[in-house]
């Protein structure tokens, strides 16, 4: 029988985001892994004998398939995944956008560019309208959609309803990441067990940039940022996978505590996400324990794609608190990116052939 889904690839298929897109695509309705793609050191080998596979068994399917060299001439797919390393991703997705394929990229590299979608559909689908503006400006025909750094994904998530509702002003923030976050295979055993280590190269920059773009608003073909300011401070945990973020909030108008939990409780985002079949069914869980959310008994909320959310209360300081936490590999990378490109299938800008 034939098989009608949208074939795509995924370059830096070998890695801790890679597998994860491996995983949550085997068996996805719309779109099938057809090609692999990793560095040299990778190239060649079946996906089975280059990858050290993480989690769960690897699909046979794709585990006979051939890891290709990460360059248009060798990857043919119209719709590319990228969870490439930043230090290659800078050269190789305009490589790929610029021969007509849609990049949905996970590295930092052209997040903040005015011209190109960061994106939690969720939060603001409305900014994929730039890739129109990118195609003009660049001259291709392909795109770069790009999502956020994960734990800014995480918090970006959690201030959606209240920044709508309230109008965020300062936030404070306080990360505890997995190592998972850190890629494959990561932090050394003996600098992170039993231990915290109080500083993630390059991430505090990201998060302090990215949740203004995010938030922001869309005119015309540009994004205006949020004009709130953020003081991030980024540590790595002892913990798989899920990134916990407590973040202090203060607002142009500040809310009673009862009324922040309803704009939570109440919100489902972008009514563009539901049904796709990445979405979760509601984008955030409120939990009124005392003691959650916690990643062990949280993290695959939504199939990974929830953020869960809780202990929100005053804050002395500025107006109120809350921990937000979600996966970092699924909701924080892969799962965003199948969701951004799902979006697109839904709104005709990748055609279901795999063309656009
Ligand atoms: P990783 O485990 O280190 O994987 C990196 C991947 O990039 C591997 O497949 C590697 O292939 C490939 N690669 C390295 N050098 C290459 C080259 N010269 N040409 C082509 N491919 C090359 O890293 P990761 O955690 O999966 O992260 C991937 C990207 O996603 C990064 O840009 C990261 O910042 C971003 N990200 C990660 C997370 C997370 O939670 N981990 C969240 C959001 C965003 P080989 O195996 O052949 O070396």
């Amino acid at each position: 029988m034939s098989d009608s889904r949208i074939p795509v690839a995924i370059l830096g298929a070998t890695g801790a985001v890679g597998q994860t897109f491996i995983r949550l695509l085997d068996g996805h309705p719309w779109f099938r892994v057809a090609e692999v793609a990793a560095s040299e050191r990778s190239a060649g080998k079946s996906y089975a004998e280059a990858t050290r596979w993480i989690e769960g068994n690897m699909p046979t399917d794709v585990a006979a398939l051939r890891v290709l060299p990460c360059d248009v001439a060798s990857v043919k797919s119209a719709v590319v995944f990228s969870a490439m390393d930043a230090a290659v991703a800078g050269e190789m997705e305009p490589a790929f956008a610029r021969a007509g394929r849609f990049v949905l990229s996970n590295a930092k590299n052209f997040r903040m560019d005015a011209d190109v979608p960061l994106v939690i559909p969720e939060v603001n689908a409305s900014h994929l309208a730039l890739i129109a503006r990118q195609r003009r400006e660049r001259g291709w025909n392909g795109a770069i959609v790009t999502n956020a750094n994960c734990a800014s994904t995480t918090a970006a998530v959690a201030m959606a309803p209240l920044h709508e509702r309230f109008g965020i002003t300062k936030v404070f923030m306080m990360t505890m990441q997995a190592v998972s976050g850190a890629g494959y295979p990561g932090v050394p055993t003996l600098d992170i067990l039993g231990n915290v280590i109080p500083y993630i190269g390059d991430e505090e920059p990201k998060i302090e940039r990215e949740m203004q773009k995010m938030l922001g608003r869309l005119d015309g073909d540009a994004v205006i940022s949020a004009p709130f300011v953020v003081s991030a401070h980024a540590n790595r945990v002892p913990v798989e996978n899920g990134h916990t973020v407590c973040l202090s909030l203060a607002f142009e108008t500040k809310p009673t505590v009862a009324q922040a939990l309803a704009a939570i409780k109440e919100w489902t985002g972008d009514p563009i996400v539901r049904g796709l079949p990445s979405a979760p069914a509601m984008p955030i869980r409120y939990r009124d324990e005392p003691d959650r959310p916690q990643p062990r008994r949280d993290v695959m909320e939504g199939r990974g794609m929830g953020t869960v959310v809780g202990r929100l209360r005053e804050d002395p300081i500025l107006h109120l608190k809350l921990v937000a936490m979600s996966h970092n590999t699924i909701r924080g990378a892969a799962g965003c990116s199948i969701l951004n490109a799902e979006v697109l299938v839904a709104t005709g800008a990748i055609a279901r052939g795999g063309t656009q």
